[in-house]
Protein backbone atom coordinates (compact mmCIF):
# COMPACT_ATOMS: atom_id res chain seq x y z
CA UNK A 1 0.00 0.00 0.00
CA UNK A 2 0.95 3.48 -1.12
CA UNK A 3 0.96 6.64 1.47
CA UNK A 4 0.65 9.11 -1.02
CA UNK A 5 2.57 12.63 -0.01
CA UNK A 6 2.30 16.31 -2.01
CA UNK A 7 5.18 17.94 -3.15
CA UNK A 8 4.93 21.64 -1.58
CA UNK A 9 7.47 24.25 -1.27
CA UNK A 10 10.37 22.15 -1.86
CA UNK A 11 9.46 19.24 0.50
CA UNK A 12 7.25 16.35 0.55
CA UNK A 13 4.23 16.52 3.60
CA UNK A 14 1.49 14.89 4.35
CA UNK A 15 -1.81 16.43 5.66
CA UNK A 16 -2.97 15.37 8.75
CA UNK A 17 -6.59 13.83 9.55
CA UNK A 18 -8.43 11.35 8.70
CA UNK A 19 -6.32 10.15 5.12
CA UNK A 20 -8.68 9.36 1.87
CA UNK A 21 -8.50 5.73 0.71
CA UNK A 22 -7.42 5.02 -3.25
CA UNK A 23 -8.88 1.37 -4.49
CA UNK A 24 -7.95 -0.72 -6.95
CA UNK A 25 -11.55 -0.63 -8.49
CA UNK A 26 -11.80 -3.73 -10.03
CA UNK A 27 -10.60 -5.60 -6.43
CA UNK A 28 -11.62 -2.84 -4.07
CA UNK A 29 -8.83 -3.60 -2.17
CA UNK A 30 -6.90 -0.35 -1.15
CA UNK A 31 -3.92 0.39 -2.77
CA UNK A 32 -2.85 3.80 -1.90
CA UNK A 33 -3.82 6.38 0.94
CA UNK A 34 -3.65 10.27 1.52
CA UNK A 35 -4.63 13.36 3.39
CA UNK A 36 -3.98 17.06 2.28
CA UNK A 37 -5.98 18.49 5.42
CA UNK A 38 -4.27 21.06 7.14
CA UNK A 39 -1.50 22.43 4.34
CA UNK A 40 -0.83 25.48 3.57
CA UNK A 41 -2.28 25.91 -0.06
CA UNK A 42 -1.68 29.77 0.73
CA UNK A 43 2.29 29.45 1.20
CA UNK A 44 2.76 26.81 -1.44
CA UNK A 45 1.45 29.00 -4.02
CA UNK A 46 3.74 31.87 -2.33
CA UNK A 47 7.00 29.62 -2.84
CA UNK A 48 5.76 29.07 -6.69
CA UNK A 49 5.52 32.87 -7.48
CA UNK A 50 8.70 34.01 -5.87
CA UNK A 51 10.68 30.73 -6.66
CA UNK A 52 9.96 28.63 -9.10
CA UNK A 53 8.82 32.03 -11.20
CA UNK A 54 11.89 34.20 -11.59
CA UNK A 55 14.19 30.75 -11.73
CA UNK A 56 12.06 29.13 -14.80
CA UNK A 57 12.02 32.96 -16.35
CA UNK A 58 15.80 33.12 -16.34
CA UNK A 59 15.96 30.30 -18.64
CA UNK A 60 16.18 30.14 -22.55
CA UNK A 61 13.17 27.99 -24.25
CA UNK A 62 15.89 25.94 -24.69
CA UNK A 63 16.61 25.23 -21.27
CA UNK A 64 13.17 24.65 -20.30
CA UNK A 65 12.64 22.14 -23.65
CA UNK A 66 15.55 20.72 -22.24
CA UNK A 67 14.10 19.69 -18.59
CA UNK A 68 10.90 18.38 -20.65
CA UNK A 69 13.11 16.18 -22.55
CA UNK A 70 14.50 15.11 -18.39
CA UNK A 71 11.04 14.43 -17.40
CA UNK A 72 10.12 12.74 -20.15
CA UNK A 73 12.99 10.38 -19.74
CA UNK A 74 12.24 10.33 -16.07
CA UNK A 75 8.77 8.85 -17.46
CA UNK A 76 10.33 5.99 -19.60
CA UNK A 77 12.59 5.08 -17.08
CA UNK A 78 10.32 3.75 -14.46
CA UNK A 79 7.61 3.09 -17.74
CA UNK A 80 6.86 -0.84 -16.25
CA UNK A 81 6.51 0.80 -13.17
CA UNK A 82 3.87 3.18 -14.03
CA UNK A 83 2.37 0.46 -16.06
CA UNK A 84 1.19 -1.54 -13.22
CA UNK A 85 -0.06 1.63 -11.09
CA UNK A 86 -1.97 2.42 -13.51
CA UNK A 87 -3.62 -0.90 -13.74
CA UNK A 88 -3.97 -1.29 -9.96
CA UNK A 89 -5.09 2.49 -9.85
CA UNK A 90 -6.94 3.37 -12.84
CA UNK A 91 -8.68 -0.33 -13.75
CA UNK A 92 -6.74 0.40 -16.76
CA UNK A 93 -5.74 -2.32 -18.88
CA UNK A 94 -2.18 -2.81 -20.10
CA UNK A 95 -3.24 -1.32 -23.34
CA UNK A 96 -5.18 1.72 -21.86
CA UNK A 97 -2.58 2.40 -19.25
CA UNK A 98 -0.16 2.93 -22.36
CA UNK A 99 -2.28 5.35 -23.74
CA UNK A 100 -2.23 7.22 -20.56
CA UNK A 101 1.68 6.89 -19.95
CA UNK A 102 2.82 6.84 -23.27
CA UNK A 103 1.32 9.42 -24.24
CA UNK A 104 2.51 11.52 -21.23
CA UNK A 105 6.28 11.39 -21.97
CA UNK A 106 5.80 11.77 -26.03
CA UNK A 107 4.22 15.06 -25.22
CA UNK A 108 6.82 16.55 -22.72
CA UNK A 109 8.92 14.91 -25.50
CA UNK A 110 6.77 16.81 -28.16
CA UNK A 111 7.31 20.25 -26.18
CA UNK A 112 11.10 19.68 -25.62
CA UNK A 113 11.38 19.61 -29.23
CA UNK A 114 9.54 22.82 -29.70
CA UNK A 115 11.82 24.52 -26.67
CA UNK A 116 14.81 23.32 -28.94
CA UNK A 117 13.02 25.13 -32.03
CA UNK A 118 12.56 28.40 -30.27
CA UNK A 119 16.27 28.39 -29.08
CA UNK A 120 17.59 31.06 -26.81
CA UNK A 121 15.28 33.73 -26.55
CA UNK A 122 12.68 34.50 -22.94
CA UNK A 123 9.63 35.58 -24.94
CA UNK A 124 7.94 34.96 -28.14
CA UNK A 125 7.71 37.18 -30.76
CA UNK A 126 4.33 37.18 -32.22
CA UNK A 127 4.43 38.76 -36.32
CA UNK A 128 6.62 41.67 -37.39
CA UNK A 129 6.84 45.01 -36.83
CA UNK A 130 4.49 47.21 -38.92
CA UNK A 131 4.60 50.82 -39.79
CA UNK A 132 2.11 53.07 -37.75
CA UNK A 133 2.68 56.47 -38.73
CA UNK A 134 3.54 58.47 -41.96
CA UNK A 135 7.35 58.24 -41.14
CA UNK A 136 8.72 54.79 -41.33
CA UNK A 137 10.93 55.14 -37.60
CA UNK A 138 7.84 54.57 -35.85
CA UNK A 139 6.83 51.47 -35.45
CA UNK A 140 4.69 48.78 -33.45
CA UNK A 141 5.08 44.89 -32.68
CA UNK A 142 3.95 42.58 -30.36
CA UNK A 143 5.67 40.45 -27.83
CA UNK A 144 4.49 37.48 -25.51
CA UNK A 145 6.42 36.97 -22.33
CA UNK A 146 5.33 34.93 -18.34
CA UNK A 147 2.98 35.36 -16.88
CA UNK A 148 4.80 36.46 -13.45
CA UNK A 149 2.21 34.18 -11.00
CA UNK A 150 2.06 30.35 -10.71
CA UNK A 151 -0.52 27.76 -13.25
CA UNK A 152 -2.42 26.07 -10.70
CA UNK A 153 -3.40 22.43 -13.04
CA UNK A 154 -6.72 20.65 -12.23
CA UNK A 155 -7.04 16.98 -13.88
CA UNK A 156 -9.79 14.70 -14.16
CA UNK A 157 -9.05 10.91 -12.42
CA UNK A 158 -9.30 9.12 -16.15
CA UNK A 159 -5.49 10.87 -17.63
CA UNK A 160 -3.77 10.89 -14.50
CA UNK A 161 -0.38 10.73 -16.06
CA UNK A 162 -1.30 12.20 -19.64
CA UNK A 163 -3.44 14.71 -17.75
CA UNK A 164 -0.87 16.17 -15.65
CA UNK A 165 2.18 16.14 -18.26
CA UNK A 166 0.42 17.64 -21.28
CA UNK A 167 -0.48 21.05 -19.10
CA UNK A 168 3.07 20.95 -17.28
CA UNK A 169 4.96 20.60 -20.48
CA UNK A 170 3.07 23.60 -21.48
CA UNK A 171 3.39 25.54 -18.51
CA UNK A 172 7.13 25.30 -18.14
CA UNK A 173 7.93 25.85 -21.29
CA UNK A 174 6.05 29.07 -21.07
CA UNK A 175 8.09 30.18 -18.31
CA UNK A 176 5.45 28.95 -15.26
CA UNK A 177 5.93 27.29 -12.16
CA UNK A 178 3.27 24.75 -11.90
CA UNK A 179 0.99 23.41 -8.80
CA UNK A 180 -0.62 20.34 -10.41
CA UNK A 181 -4.10 18.09 -8.41
CA UNK A 182 -5.26 15.51 -9.84
CA UNK A 183 -8.37 13.60 -8.95
CA UNK A 184 -7.82 12.17 -5.86
CA UNK A 185 -9.47 8.75 -6.90
CA UNK A 186 -6.87 7.85 -9.43
CA UNK A 187 -4.10 9.93 -7.99
CA UNK A 188 -1.07 6.99 -7.68
CA UNK A 189 0.24 7.58 -10.96
CA UNK A 190 0.65 11.12 -11.17
CA UNK A 191 2.03 10.82 -7.63
CA UNK A 192 5.01 8.52 -8.43
CA UNK A 193 5.65 9.94 -11.89
CA UNK A 194 5.81 13.54 -10.01
CA UNK A 195 8.50 11.32 -7.63
CA UNK A 196 10.77 10.48 -10.21
CA UNK A 197 10.61 14.40 -11.92
CA UNK A 198 11.76 15.72 -8.38
CA UNK A 199 14.25 12.80 -8.02
CA UNK A 200 15.49 14.00 -11.92
CA UNK A 201 16.89 17.26 -10.14
CA UNK A 202 16.58 18.63 -13.97
CA UNK A 203 13.61 21.33 -12.27
CA UNK A 204 14.36 24.29 -10.47
CA UNK A 205 13.13 25.05 -6.97
CA UNK A 206 9.63 26.23 -6.77
CA UNK A 207 9.03 24.91 -10.68
CA UNK A 208 6.99 22.38 -9.48
CA UNK A 209 4.76 21.30 -7.11
CA UNK A 210 2.16 18.16 -6.06
CA UNK A 211 -0.99 18.25 -4.60
CA UNK A 212 -1.98 14.02 -3.45
CA UNK A 213 -5.57 14.51 -3.17
CA UNK A 214 -8.13 17.54 -2.21
CA UNK A 215 -7.11 21.10 -3.30
CA UNK A 216 -8.39 22.44 0.35
CA UNK A 217 -8.70 26.18 -0.12
CA UNK A 218 -6.44 26.60 -3.09
CA UNK A 219 -8.33 28.24 -5.96
CA UNK A 220 -9.16 30.82 -3.18
CA UNK A 221 -5.43 32.03 -2.98
CA UNK A 222 -5.02 33.12 -6.76
CA UNK A 223 -4.91 36.52 -7.70
CA UNK A 224 -3.50 38.69 -10.46
CA UNK A 225 -0.63 37.38 -12.52
CA UNK A 226 -1.77 33.44 -11.52
CA UNK A 227 -3.64 30.78 -14.44
CA UNK A 228 -6.27 28.38 -13.76
CA UNK A 229 -6.35 25.21 -15.75
CA UNK A 230 -9.11 22.51 -15.34
CA UNK A 231 -10.50 19.48 -16.81
CA UNK A 232 -13.40 17.89 -15.46
CA UNK A 233 -17.16 18.19 -15.08
CA UNK A 234 -18.38 21.19 -16.70
CA UNK A 235 -20.93 22.11 -13.54
CA UNK A 236 -17.28 22.98 -11.44
CA UNK A 237 -15.98 24.67 -14.93
CA UNK A 238 -18.67 26.94 -14.25
CA UNK A 239 -18.13 27.81 -11.28
CA UNK A 240 -14.17 28.40 -11.35
CA UNK A 241 -15.05 30.56 -15.03
CA UNK A 242 -17.43 32.68 -12.48
CA UNK A 243 -16.01 32.66 -9.24
CA UNK A 244 -15.31 36.56 -8.47
CA UNK A 245 -12.07 36.78 -7.06
CA UNK A 246 -10.59 35.16 -10.29
CA UNK A 247 -13.38 37.12 -12.38
CA UNK A 248 -11.29 40.60 -10.20
CA UNK A 249 -8.18 39.26 -10.64
CA UNK A 250 -8.22 38.29 -14.40
CA UNK A 251 -7.23 35.48 -13.54
CA UNK A 252 -7.16 32.93 -17.02
CA UNK A 253 -9.27 30.34 -16.34
CA UNK A 254 -9.23 27.60 -19.16
CA UNK A 255 -11.91 24.65 -18.95
CA UNK A 256 -11.42 21.61 -20.40
CA UNK A 257 -15.20 19.62 -19.07
CA UNK A 258 -18.12 17.08 -20.78
CA UNK A 259 -18.21 16.74 -24.36
CA UNK A 260 -20.92 14.08 -26.82
CA UNK A 261 -18.61 13.82 -29.09
CA UNK A 262 -20.14 12.35 -32.61
CA UNK A 263 -19.35 10.80 -35.49
CA UNK A 264 -20.96 10.93 -38.87
CA UNK A 265 -20.84 8.03 -41.37
CA UNK A 266 -21.51 9.73 -44.77
CA UNK A 267 -24.11 8.75 -47.45
CA UNK A 268 -21.23 7.52 -49.68
CA UNK A 269 -19.79 4.70 -47.65
CA UNK A 270 -20.55 1.05 -48.42
CA UNK A 271 -21.13 -1.33 -46.11
CA UNK A 272 -18.55 -4.13 -47.19
CA UNK A 273 -16.01 -0.93 -47.96
CA UNK A 274 -12.91 0.35 -45.51
CA UNK A 275 -14.12 3.41 -44.75
CA UNK A 276 -17.33 1.90 -43.14
CA UNK A 277 -14.88 -0.95 -41.53
CA UNK A 278 -12.80 2.35 -39.67
CA UNK A 279 -15.93 4.08 -38.66
CA UNK A 280 -16.98 1.01 -36.72
CA UNK A 281 -13.64 0.17 -35.26
CA UNK A 282 -13.11 3.44 -34.01
CA UNK A 283 -16.26 3.95 -32.08
CA UNK A 284 -15.95 0.47 -30.45
CA UNK A 285 -12.35 1.60 -29.59
CA UNK A 286 -13.87 4.68 -28.11
CA UNK A 287 -16.53 3.06 -26.28
CA UNK A 288 -14.92 0.24 -24.59
CA UNK A 289 -10.85 2.08 -24.17
CA UNK A 290 -10.33 3.41 -20.69
CA UNK A 291 -13.81 1.86 -20.21
CA UNK A 292 -15.29 5.08 -22.06
CA UNK A 293 -13.93 7.03 -19.91
CA UNK A 294 -12.47 9.51 -22.27
CA UNK A 295 -13.57 12.71 -22.81
CA UNK A 296 -13.14 12.80 -26.34
CA UNK A 297 -15.17 9.21 -26.69
CA UNK A 298 -18.29 8.82 -29.46
CA UNK A 299 -21.28 9.03 -27.62
CA UNK A 300 -23.53 9.66 -30.67
CA UNK A 301 -23.00 7.57 -33.67
CA UNK A 302 -24.94 9.55 -37.00
CA UNK A 303 -25.41 6.86 -39.42
CA UNK A 304 -27.76 6.78 -42.93
CA UNK A 305 -31.02 5.10 -42.39
CA UNK A 306 -30.04 2.03 -45.10
CA UNK A 307 -27.03 1.35 -42.90
CA UNK A 308 -28.34 1.56 -39.38
CA UNK A 309 -28.79 -2.48 -39.21
CA UNK A 310 -24.94 -2.83 -40.27
CA UNK A 311 -23.88 -0.56 -37.91
CA UNK A 312 -25.76 -2.18 -34.95
CA UNK A 313 -24.75 -5.66 -36.00
CA UNK A 314 -20.83 -4.61 -36.22
CA UNK A 315 -20.72 -3.12 -32.93
CA UNK A 316 -22.91 -5.88 -30.69
CA UNK A 317 -20.51 -8.24 -32.60
CA UNK A 318 -17.65 -6.56 -31.34
CA UNK A 319 -18.63 -6.20 -27.88
CA UNK A 320 -19.99 -9.76 -27.61
CA UNK A 321 -15.97 -10.29 -28.07
CA UNK A 322 -15.07 -8.47 -25.45
CA UNK A 323 -13.40 -10.01 -22.46
CA UNK A 324 -14.27 -7.47 -19.32
CA UNK A 325 -12.70 -7.97 -16.39
CA UNK A 326 -9.46 -7.47 -13.72
CA UNK A 327 -7.13 -5.42 -16.21
CA UNK A 328 -4.26 -7.63 -14.89
CA UNK A 329 -5.36 -10.50 -16.72
CA UNK A 330 -3.55 -10.28 -20.09
CA UNK A 331 -6.25 -11.43 -22.32
CA UNK A 332 -9.08 -8.60 -20.31
CA UNK A 333 -9.58 -5.80 -22.89
CA UNK A 334 -11.86 -3.28 -20.71
CA UNK A 335 -11.49 -3.11 -16.89
CA UNK A 336 -13.82 -1.58 -14.39
CA UNK A 337 -14.96 2.15 -13.94
CA UNK A 338 -12.90 3.93 -11.95
CA UNK A 339 -15.18 3.95 -8.81
CA UNK A 340 -18.59 3.13 -7.20
CA UNK A 341 -19.84 6.65 -7.37
CA UNK A 342 -18.44 6.93 -10.96
CA UNK A 343 -20.40 3.27 -11.53
CA UNK A 344 -23.73 5.18 -9.84
CA UNK A 345 -23.27 8.00 -12.42
CA UNK A 346 -23.00 5.48 -15.48
CA UNK A 347 -25.65 3.11 -14.56
CA UNK A 348 -28.21 6.71 -13.91
CA UNK A 349 -27.24 7.98 -17.25
CA UNK A 350 -27.95 4.54 -19.20
CA UNK A 351 -30.83 4.20 -16.95
CA UNK A 352 -31.98 7.82 -18.88
CA UNK A 353 -30.55 6.67 -22.14
CA UNK A 354 -33.41 3.81 -22.24
CA UNK A 355 -36.09 6.06 -21.54
CA UNK A 356 -35.33 7.53 -24.45
CA UNK A 357 -34.31 5.61 -27.04
CA UNK A 358 -34.42 1.53 -27.66
CA UNK A 359 -31.77 -0.18 -25.62
CA UNK A 360 -29.89 -2.38 -27.74
CA UNK A 361 -27.25 -4.33 -25.69
CA UNK A 362 -26.27 -4.08 -22.17
CA UNK A 363 -27.29 -5.27 -18.85
CA UNK A 364 -25.54 -3.38 -15.92
CA UNK A 365 -23.01 -5.39 -14.94
CA UNK A 366 -21.46 -7.95 -17.10
CA UNK A 367 -22.42 -11.41 -17.22
CA UNK A 368 -19.38 -12.69 -17.54
CA UNK A 369 -15.95 -11.13 -15.57
CA UNK A 370 -12.75 -12.48 -15.96
CA UNK A 371 -10.50 -12.62 -12.91
CA UNK A 372 -12.90 -11.32 -10.85
CA UNK A 373 -13.82 -12.46 -7.36
CA UNK A 374 -17.71 -12.64 -7.11
CA UNK A 375 -19.70 -9.02 -7.06
CA UNK A 376 -16.48 -7.36 -6.53
CA UNK A 377 -15.21 -4.00 -8.66
CA UNK A 378 -17.01 -1.50 -10.38
CA UNK A 379 -17.78 -2.67 -13.92
CA UNK A 380 -20.23 -1.59 -16.27
CA UNK A 381 -21.14 -3.59 -19.74
CA UNK A 382 -21.21 -2.12 -23.03
CA UNK A 383 -24.08 -0.38 -23.90
CA UNK A 384 -25.50 0.54 -27.22
CA UNK A 385 -28.50 2.35 -27.76
CA UNK A 386 -30.64 3.29 -31.25
CA UNK A 387 -32.84 6.71 -30.93
CA UNK A 388 -35.69 6.54 -33.45
CA UNK A 389 -36.32 9.76 -33.96
CA UNK A 390 -33.19 11.88 -32.38
CA UNK A 391 -34.50 15.26 -32.85
CA UNK A 392 -37.41 14.58 -31.24
CA UNK A 393 -37.76 16.20 -27.75
CA UNK A 394 -37.47 13.29 -25.40
CA UNK A 395 -34.39 11.58 -27.12
CA UNK A 396 -32.72 14.97 -28.07
CA UNK A 397 -32.58 16.16 -24.43
CA UNK A 398 -31.35 12.67 -23.12
CA UNK A 399 -29.38 11.71 -26.17
CA UNK A 400 -27.84 15.04 -26.78
CA UNK A 401 -27.16 16.29 -23.37
CA UNK A 402 -26.78 13.24 -20.84
CA UNK A 403 -22.96 12.56 -20.97
CA UNK A 404 -22.62 8.85 -19.92
CA UNK A 405 -19.10 8.74 -18.72
CA UNK A 406 -18.73 4.98 -19.42
CA UNK A 407 -18.89 2.20 -22.19
CA UNK A 408 -21.95 3.44 -24.39
CA UNK A 409 -22.90 5.14 -27.41
CA UNK A 410 -26.31 5.83 -29.15
CA UNK A 411 -26.75 5.24 -32.82
CA UNK A 412 -28.74 7.87 -34.24
CA UNK A 413 -30.22 7.10 -37.72
CA UNK A 414 -30.44 10.49 -39.98
CA UNK A 415 -30.98 10.87 -43.55
CA UNK A 416 -27.74 11.62 -45.34
CA UNK A 417 -27.71 15.49 -45.61
CA UNK A 418 -25.47 17.74 -44.48
CA UNK A 419 -28.27 19.57 -42.68
CA UNK A 420 -29.85 17.15 -41.00
CA UNK A 421 -26.61 15.85 -39.75
CA UNK A 422 -25.46 19.37 -38.40
CA UNK A 423 -28.70 19.91 -37.09
CA UNK A 424 -27.75 16.79 -34.79
CA UNK A 425 -24.08 17.67 -34.25
CA UNK A 426 -25.37 21.68 -33.10
CA UNK A 427 -27.57 19.81 -30.28
CA UNK A 428 -24.35 18.62 -28.14
CA UNK A 429 -23.95 22.35 -27.40
CA UNK A 430 -20.29 22.49 -28.28
CA UNK A 431 -18.02 19.79 -28.49
CA UNK A 432 -14.33 18.09 -28.41
CA UNK A 433 -14.04 16.05 -31.30
CA UNK A 434 -16.90 15.27 -34.25
CA UNK A 435 -15.19 12.68 -36.80
CA UNK A 436 -16.71 12.21 -40.23
CA UNK A 437 -16.39 8.92 -42.38
CA UNK A 438 -16.90 9.85 -46.01
CA UNK A 439 -15.11 9.29 -49.10
CA UNK A 440 -16.95 11.87 -50.82
CA UNK A 441 -15.15 15.34 -51.14
CA UNK A 442 -17.79 17.27 -51.33
CA UNK A 443 -19.46 15.81 -48.37
CA UNK A 444 -16.37 16.40 -46.64
CA UNK A 445 -15.85 20.06 -47.11
CA UNK A 446 -19.60 21.12 -46.55
CA UNK A 447 -19.38 18.49 -43.38
CA UNK A 448 -16.58 19.92 -42.59
CA UNK A 449 -17.56 24.04 -42.68
CA UNK A 450 -21.15 23.52 -41.23
CA UNK A 451 -19.21 21.27 -38.10
CA UNK A 452 -16.49 23.27 -37.18
CA UNK A 453 -18.05 26.01 -35.51
CA UNK A 454 -19.39 24.02 -33.18
CA UNK A 455 -15.78 21.45 -32.56
CA UNK A 456 -12.42 22.13 -31.29
CA UNK A 457 -10.95 19.17 -33.94
CA UNK A 458 -12.29 17.47 -36.83
CA UNK A 459 -11.05 13.42 -37.40
CA UNK A 460 -11.68 12.87 -41.30
CA UNK A 461 -11.57 9.14 -41.28
CA UNK A 462 -11.62 7.69 -45.51
CA UNK A 463 -10.02 4.89 -46.68
CA UNK A 464 -6.92 6.85 -47.59
CA UNK A 465 -6.55 7.19 -44.21
CA UNK A 466 -8.00 3.93 -42.84
CA UNK A 467 -5.15 1.97 -41.92
CA UNK A 468 -2.78 4.75 -40.58
CA UNK A 469 -5.22 6.97 -38.58
CA UNK A 470 -5.02 6.70 -34.74
CA UNK A 471 -8.50 7.38 -34.48
CA UNK A 472 -10.40 10.83 -32.96
CA UNK A 473 -9.67 9.49 -29.25
CA UNK A 474 -6.02 10.30 -29.47
CA UNK A 475 -5.20 14.00 -28.68
CA UNK A 476 -1.81 14.72 -30.42
CA UNK A 477 0.16 17.28 -28.85
CA UNK A 478 0.76 19.42 -32.22
CA UNK A 479 -2.91 20.16 -32.37
CA UNK A 480 -5.19 21.78 -30.08
CA UNK A 481 -7.35 20.34 -27.45
CA UNK A 482 -10.55 21.25 -26.23
CA UNK A 483 -13.81 23.31 -27.63
CA UNK A 484 -16.28 25.93 -27.26
CA UNK A 485 -19.93 25.94 -25.56
CA UNK A 486 -20.50 22.67 -23.26
CA UNK A 487 -16.67 21.31 -23.80
CA UNK A 488 -15.41 24.60 -21.53
CA UNK A 489 -14.60 26.75 -24.29
CA UNK A 490 -11.31 26.14 -23.54
CA UNK A 491 -8.37 25.49 -25.44
CA UNK A 492 -4.82 23.23 -24.52
CA UNK A 493 -1.54 22.14 -26.78
CA UNK A 494 -2.09 22.99 -30.71
CA UNK A 495 2.63 23.28 -30.72
CA UNK A 496 3.02 26.67 -29.50
CA UNK A 497 -0.14 28.17 -29.61
CA UNK A 498 -0.60 26.51 -26.39
CA UNK A 499 1.68 28.20 -24.83
CA UNK A 500 -0.65 32.09 -25.23
CA UNK A 501 -2.40 30.84 -21.75
CA UNK A 502 0.46 31.26 -19.51
CA UNK A 503 1.91 34.45 -21.38
CA UNK A 504 1.04 38.26 -21.63
CA UNK A 505 0.75 39.76 -25.42
CA UNK A 506 1.93 43.16 -25.63
CA UNK A 507 1.77 45.45 -28.33
CA UNK A 508 5.07 47.22 -28.69
CA UNK A 509 5.07 50.61 -30.50
CA UNK A 510 8.75 52.95 -30.61
CA UNK A 511 11.57 53.69 -32.81
CA UNK A 512 11.78 51.06 -35.22
CA UNK A 513 14.90 49.91 -35.10
CA UNK A 514 15.18 49.90 -31.67
CA UNK A 515 12.47 48.30 -31.09
CA UNK A 516 13.31 45.91 -33.90
CA UNK A 517 16.74 44.91 -31.65
CA UNK A 518 15.70 45.07 -28.11
CA UNK A 519 12.97 42.59 -29.09
CA UNK A 520 14.65 40.29 -31.91
CA UNK A 521 13.75 37.75 -29.31
CA UNK A 522 16.98 36.79 -27.73
P1 LIG B 1 -14.71 16.52 -11.46
O1 LIG B 1 -15.50 15.80 -10.45
O2 LIG B 1 -15.20 17.82 -11.96
O3 LIG B 1 -13.26 16.68 -10.81
C1 LIG B 1 -12.20 17.22 -11.56
C2 LIG B 1 -11.09 17.66 -10.64
O4 LIG B 1 -11.53 18.77 -9.86
C3 LIG B 1 -10.61 16.61 -9.66
O5 LIG B 1 -9.21 16.66 -9.57
C4 LIG B 1 -11.24 17.08 -8.35
O6 LIG B 1 -10.51 16.67 -7.22
C5 LIG B 1 -11.11 18.57 -8.53
N1 LIG B 1 -11.88 19.38 -7.61
C6 LIG B 1 -13.12 19.15 -7.11
N2 LIG B 1 -13.50 20.19 -6.32
C7 LIG B 1 -12.46 21.07 -6.29
C8 LIG B 1 -12.22 22.31 -5.66
N3 LIG B 1 -13.12 22.87 -4.87
N4 LIG B 1 -11.04 22.92 -5.84
C9 LIG B 1 -10.10 22.39 -6.65
N5 LIG B 1 -10.27 21.21 -7.28
C10 LIG B 1 -11.43 20.55 -7.12
O7 LIG B 1 -14.46 15.63 -12.75
P2 LIG B 1 -13.98 14.11 -12.82
O8 LIG B 1 -15.10 13.28 -12.30
O9 LIG B 1 -12.62 13.92 -12.26
O10 LIG B 1 -13.84 13.92 -14.40
C11 LIG B 1 -14.87 13.55 -15.23
C12 LIG B 1 -15.32 14.68 -16.10
O11 LIG B 1 -14.18 15.30 -16.69
C13 LIG B 1 -16.17 14.22 -17.25
O12 LIG B 1 -17.30 15.03 -17.32
C14 LIG B 1 -15.29 14.40 -18.47
O13 LIG B 1 -16.00 14.68 -19.65
C15 LIG B 1 -14.42 15.52 -18.08
N6 LIG B 1 -13.15 15.45 -18.80
C16 LIG B 1 -12.88 16.38 -19.75
C17 LIG B 1 -11.69 16.34 -20.44
C18 LIG B 1 -11.35 17.36 -21.49
O14 LIG B 1 -10.20 17.43 -21.88
N7 LIG B 1 -12.28 18.14 -21.96
C19 LIG B 1 -10.76 15.34 -20.15
C20 LIG B 1 -11.07 14.41 -19.18
C21 LIG B 1 -12.28 14.47 -18.50
P3 LIG B 1 -10.94 15.43 -6.28
O15 LIG B 1 -10.77 14.21 -7.10
O16 LIG B 1 -9.96 15.53 -5.17
O17 LIG B 1 -12.35 15.68 -5.88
Amino acid sequence: MHELHSYLEGSWVRGSGEATTLLNHATEEIVGTTVTRGLDMGSALGHARAVGGPALRSLTFAERGDILRQLADAIVGIRKELLLLSTINNGATRSDSKFDIDGASFTLQAYAELGAELGDSRWLVDGQAVELARSKRFAGMHIKTPRLGAAVHVNAFNFPAWGLAEKLAVALLAGMPVVTKPATATGLTAWRMTQAFVETGALPEGALSFIAGSAGDLIDHLQFGDVLAFTGSSGLGRRFKSAPHLAAGGVPVNVEADSLNAAVVGPDVDRDGDTFAMAMRDIFRDMTQKTGQKCTAIRRVLVPEDLVEDAIEGLVEAADRLKIGDPRQETVRMGPVVSAAQRTDVLEGLGELATATTKIRGSGRPSALHGVDGDKGFFVDVHLFAASDPAASMAADIVHDREVFGPAATILPYDGSVEQATALLARGGGGLVASVYTDDRRFTRDMLLAAAPYHGRLHLGSRRVAESAPGPGTVMPQLVHGGPGRAGAGEELGGIRGLDLYMQRTAVQGYKPLIEKLLDGT
